[in-house]
């Protein structure tokens, strides 16, 4: 469905959960989020009438997401389900990796076709920090297992933070030549307050290209990211930058969170809900929602914390 400012409105992210078995600094609160009332989340068969009904207003491609959308138990359930509807394409799914060892086969045979796995450092010690408690043996496993069960597209995001993981910037571009992924480095977005970044952390993603001046420039492939490519490498580098260079004016995304506010833009506090509606009520309040979406997500910058009036964790990226 083609919006106010004529933007073809094709994609949708779907948090199935806010919990996490990880903390990510940049991303939740120390202390994890209150597990809310089993009624206030959106259920199965709530979800999936939400892909039907996005489904038939254009959303061709769905992205899972969470929280961490492996530590919900009936994860390959819903996948499966949502991808048999028709005019969803294809489903993509945004993980930390560390369930993959045992949930990458389940999920490629229900029908994701691309996964997402974060990965902001190769440091053991600096994977715990980051992540406050995770063990990035489980995470380089879960690459390993996501490889093995021949998804059609592996990337791993990690967030660029200076001070931090900037001086792994080469050793993390160097893994598209060793293995057949991509590498996205993704600028560090303000999201929660008291995350103990200070100004050196946000720094634009532009700093990848200073520190491998061998990247060559690629075809744009129709996503948000910048592509380059390594000298002989198998897989891309892609920069992706919401806060120094927004793409808002491409934005095909709208976003469901799992206690089913609809977001039509990431950085507003604009929300309307699903939760408890039917399928032609979805329809009509997708169709409201995309019609509402913003221009762009207005000022975000160190100085300029997100609107979005919730975490990371529970929008989805
Ligand atoms: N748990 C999964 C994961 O970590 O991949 C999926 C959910 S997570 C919220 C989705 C993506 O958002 C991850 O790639 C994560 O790195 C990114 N993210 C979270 N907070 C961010 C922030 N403040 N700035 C930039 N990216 C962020
Ligand atoms: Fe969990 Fe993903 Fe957020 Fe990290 S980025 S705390 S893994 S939801």
């Amino acid at each position: 469905m083609i919006d106010r400012y004529g933007r073809d409105i094709r994609y949708l992210r779907l948090s199935v959960t806010e919990l996490c078995n990880l903390r990510c600094r940049y991303c939740m609160p120390a202390d994890g989020v209150c597990k809310k009332a089993h009624d206030e989340m959106l259920t199965e068969d709530e979800m999936i009438c939400a892909v039907r009904a996005a489904a038939s207003l254009g959303i061709t491609k769905l992205r899972i997401t969470g929280g961490e959308p492996l530590v919900k138990k009936n994860i390959v359930s819903i996948c499966s389900r949502a991808s048999e509807v028709p005019g969803i394409r294809e489903i993509c799914l945004t993980t930390n990796g560390t369930r993959l060892p045992e949930l990458a086969l389940p999920l490629r045979h229900a029908g994701v076709r691309r996964v997402n796995i974060s990965l902001d450092t190769l440091d053991a010690e600096k994977y715990r920090r980051i992540t406050r408690r995770g063990e990035l043996t489980q995470a380089v496993d879960g690459i390993h297992a996501a490889l093995y069960a021949g998804f059609e597209k592996i990337k791993l995001n990690a967030v660029l933070i200076g001070g931090f993981n900037d001086d792994e910037i080469p050793e993390l571009a160097e893994l598209t030549r060793l293995y057949p992924l991509d590498v996205r480095f993704i600028e560090l977005m303000p999201m929660v307050e008291g995350a103990g970044f200070g100004p050196e952390a946000y720094i634009p993603c532009t700093a990848v290209l200073d520190r491998l001046p061998e990247l060559e420039a690629l075809p744009p492939d129709g996503g948000v990211a910048k592509l380059y490519r390594l000298p002989g490498a198998k897989g891309s580098v892609g920069l992706i930058s919401p806060v120094s260079a927004h793409f808002c004016a491409a934005c095909n995304r709208i976003r469901l969170t799992a206690d089913g506010r609809l977001k039509p833009c990431l950085h507003s506090g604009d929300e309307v809900s699903l939760k408890g509606l039917d399928y032609d009520a979805m329809v009509e309040t997708l169709r409201l929602a995309i019609l509402s979406k913003p221009a762009w997500h207005g000022e975000l910058d160190r100085n300029h914390m997100s609107r979005a009036g919730r975490g990371m964790n529970q929008i989805g990226g």
